[in-house]
């Protein structure tokens, strides 16, 4: 029975195909879009590598199809950044056969007609390329920025004018980047000058997914937040672009997410008072070296305020990547925070933001992140390590002005100072209402038939209609 078997193939006629890319910052919006697309009555399949696969059994109303992909690529996440844009690359080139094989079975199965599109991330091209060879249309999702994909973009111009690779890192990193403001080079995607060649081709394959493979480019981000942005993406580009989010805003992440998320917390911020908690999480794939963790965590000990603060398993280099976070923090600093602090290894991280309690959030400016803190008016500490984290703390620092970064070595008296500044001080305040000015446009955005993203929620279905 076909339709025991998938549930969604028996009820709907229209068909949308997903394949994100396995990492937990692009698993979360591709879900959330699945669930926007869902509720349109959408039926949803899901295609997903063993490395860092779904749980089918929460998403019932989904259909799975793994694609395997060879031993040795669904071991541990990679830690270095270099090692991280290796790995994409190579598991987009890695599930291509297998993707193609299992592509095939199912269009058949659905019959080619009634499956509308395949949607999948701007980073996996050799899954544009099998979809294209079978005449199926492709959007692409950019689960970062406008800004973010505008720099991948500008790559070639990015070298050809100097900026990259960085050579001399202390003269260069504070030259502004008149070409796409308000980026300095610091703050554009880039990685080491051995590793620079990797990241040319990185880019290079998301454009190349985006302008010659893809009938659309999706975007996880809204008008209030980068309008001047979309209007360019949209300029330079042939495929119509849909700036749909904050997808979380229209979408509950859903299940989506690869750790236990530890709700046992929650309770616990009650009994604070409205906006004095510091939330601290430096996402899914950010690691600190022992010493940093150690200044950290004695920076917070020593700010005075109430905190909650994710150590996930393996944020420390060299530690098991299943440590616990008690094996990972310095000796002595639970005993000397417990009276007003909680150590979580993952957090339901919406949750947690949207809690009255909550009233900073100390971030690696991943997207997700990011527009999650927006969405709920909290200012930020930031404190990027990699790829666009560096663009959207020059974002949130010299354009929203929600927050500021803790840049050069961390040491506990200077942490100690940007916690206070962020929570306690009048600076900090003024960041606040800010970020509340921001919540409200973001609403604006995602309520009611006129708010833009809504809008371009609408257009995106008529276009996958259309295809
Ligand atoms: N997240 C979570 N619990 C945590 C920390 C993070 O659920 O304790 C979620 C967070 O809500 C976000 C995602 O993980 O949706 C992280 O994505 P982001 O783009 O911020 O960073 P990345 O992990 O890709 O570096």
């Amino acid at each position: 029975d076909a339709a025991a078997v998938y549930p969604a193939a028996g009820r709907r006629r229209w068909h949308v195909l997903l394949f994100p890319l396995p990492y937990q910052g692009h698993i979360n919006p591709m879900f959330r879009l699945a669930g926007v697309l869902h509720g349109r009555g959408f039926a949803i399949t899901v295609f997903h590598t063993d490395f860092n696969a779904p749980d089918p059994a929460r998403h019932p109303d989904y259909r799975f199809v793994p694609v395997p992909v060879p031993d040795g690529m669904s071991g541990p996440a990679p830690v270095a950044i270099e090692d991280v844009v290796a790995h994409i690359d190579a598991m987009g080139r890695a599930c291509e056969a297998a993707f193609r094989d299992r592509l095939a079975a199912v269009l058949e199965e659905y019959s080619r007609d009634a499956v509308a599109c395949l949607v999948a991330d701007t980073h996996l091209l050799p899954v544009f390329e099998v979809a294209t060879r079978l005449a199926l249309p492709t959007l692409a999702l950019r689960t970062g920025s406008a800004a973010s994909y505008a720099c991948f973009a500008a790559y070639p111009m990015l070298c050809e004018k100097g900026y990259l690779p960085v050579q001399v890192q202390d003269l260069q990193l504070d030259m502004p980047v008149n070409e796409l403001p308000p980026f300095r080079v610091r703050d554009l995607i880039h990685i080491g000058k051995d590793s620079h060649d990797l990241m040319c081709e990185m880019a290079a394959r998301l454009v190349t997914a985006v302008t010659k493979l893809s009938s659309g480019l999706i975007l996880n981000t809204f008008d209030a937040l980068e309008r001047r942005e979309l209007e360019g993406v949209r300029r330079d580009l042939a495929v119509p672009v849909f700036d749909i989010g904050p997808l979380h805003k229209f979408s509950p992440v859903g299940g989506s997410s690869l750790l236990c998320q530890d709700r046992s917390r929650l309770e616990w911020l009650d009994a604070w008072a409205p906006e004095s908690v510091l939330y601290v999480s430096f996402g899914s794939l950010a690691s600190m070296s022992a010493r940093d963790l150690v200044e950290t965590a004695w920076g917070i000990a020593g700010s005075g305020v109430p905190f909650l603060w994710v150590v996930r398993p393996g944020l420390v280099h060299g530690c098991a990547s299943e440590g616990s976070h008690q094996q990972q923090l310095p000796e002595g600093f639970e005993a000397a925070t417990r009276e007003r602090g909680r150590v979580v290894a993952w957090a339901p991280q919406e949750e947690v933001l949207r809690h009255r309690a909550v009233g900073g959030f100390w971030t690696h400016s991943g997207w997700n992140s990011t527009t999650e803190s927006i969405c709920e008016g909290v200012p930020m500490l930031c404190r990027p390590y990699f790829g666009d984290q560096t663009g959207n703390t020059r974002y949130v620092e010299h354009v929203w002005r929600v927050g500021f970064e803790v840049g050069g070595d961390l040491e506990r008296g200077s942490v100690e100072a940007a916690i206070r500044r962020l929570m306690t001080d009048k600076d900090g305040a003024e960041m606040r209402a800010r970020a509340g000015e921001l919540k409200k446009a973001a609403a604006v955005c995602t309520s009611g038939k006129g708010g833009s993203s809504c809008m371009a929620i609408d257009k995106l279905v008529t276009h996958i209609m259309s295809l």
